[in-house]
């Protein structure tokens, strides 16, 4: 028989701790999760301020799991980042919201603009304007419907690259904004430079902007400086009428947030869509 020590696999189990364990596990089931048709998107409703109305849409990524149900990005985007299953799954974001546009479309319905966010390892393939080109090309949509969101340090960490790539995306006529403003940091001589439509203000600032003099002194230098470069500005996480008044009195032009509403499956999309509802 053969000695002790052959089954190392007990012996392992101490000195990990759950938390790898379980990212160890998540990663094994990962792979193939895109074959299996395993992720999908959620939706949430970006809400123009003047009018009242659904102004656009933020794809946001979920994992359904077999058994653990449906699993929030926060603790997989990062294990598809690690081990670059990200880029067949963006890739697969970018074709999927293009054919839901295509479809809305093909069905009579007035589509709005929908972002899409990208991770770094993602906007750092040199042929993502070709990918995101071709889909474009194979589903017809108007490329002004697609969105991209980056952040900061995406942008930042290779300021020239990022032009580089962002000037080839704006002349296929996508939107180009900055997720999380505010939580970064930003040259405002780089941000000049950058062919973007809009800034996100980050869901830090908004939480406490009603009673937190600071968070509302940053939430409103946001708001000038998007409008002084000639950019849109939303805000994040809105989950309260009082932070609607305020923002509003501030002259922001979109919010998104639980307030008006959650991510969606694409039926309620579609449903608010059709009813072109005020939220
Ligand atoms: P994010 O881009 O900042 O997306 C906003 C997150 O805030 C979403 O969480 C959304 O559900 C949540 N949220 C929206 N309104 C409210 C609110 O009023 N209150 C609160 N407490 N939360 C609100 P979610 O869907 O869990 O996504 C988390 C992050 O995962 C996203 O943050 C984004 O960074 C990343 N992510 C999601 N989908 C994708 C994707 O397709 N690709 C990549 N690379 N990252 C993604
Ligand atoms: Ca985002
Ligand atoms: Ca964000
Ligand atoms: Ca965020």
């Amino acid at each position: 028989a053969k000695e002790g020590g052959r089954n190392t696999y007990q012996f392992y189990l101490p000195e990990m701790n759950a938390l790898a364990l379980q990212r160890l596990q998540l990663q094994m089931e990962l792979r193939g999760a895109l074959e299996r048709r395993e992720f999908l998107l959620h939706y949430q409703p970006k809400v123009d301020l003047a009018s009242g109305r659904i102004s656009g849409f933020e794809a946001l990524l979920r994992w359904q799991h077999p058994v653990r149900g449906l699993v929030p990005p926060l603790q997989f985007i990062s294990i598809l980042e690690d081990t670059g299953l990200i880029i067949p799954v963006g890739e697969w974001v970018v074709r999927t919201v293009c054919e839901q546009l295509a479809h809305w479309q093909a069905v009579g319905i007035t589509p709005r603009p929908v972002a899409i966010n990208l991770s770094a390892r993602q906007f750092q393939q040199c042929n993502l304007d070709t990918t995101i080109a071709a889909i474009l090309d194979e589903t017809g949509i108007d490329p002004g419907l697609l969105e991209l969101e980056l952040t900061e340090s995406m942008l930042m960490s290779n300021p020239d690259d990022a032009a580089r790539m962002l000037n080839t995306m704006r002349a296929h006529g996508v939107r180009l904004s900055v997720d999380d403003f505010g939580t970064g940091y930003s040259s405002l001589a780089y941000l000049k430079r950058f062919p973007l439509d809009a800034l996100k203000i980050d869901r830090a600032f908004i939480r406490d902007v009603c009673t937190d003099a600071d968070d509302a002194t940053i939430a409103l230098a946001i708001i000038n400086l998007a409008h002084s470069l000639k950019l849109k500005v939303i805000a994040e996480g809105v989950e309260s009428e009082d932070q609607l008044q305020f923002l509003r009195a501030q002259g922001c032009d979109e919010m998104q947030g639980y307030y008006f509403a959650k991510p969606l499956a694409i039926a309620d999309c579609t449903r608010a869509l059709v009813e072109d509802r005020r939220l």
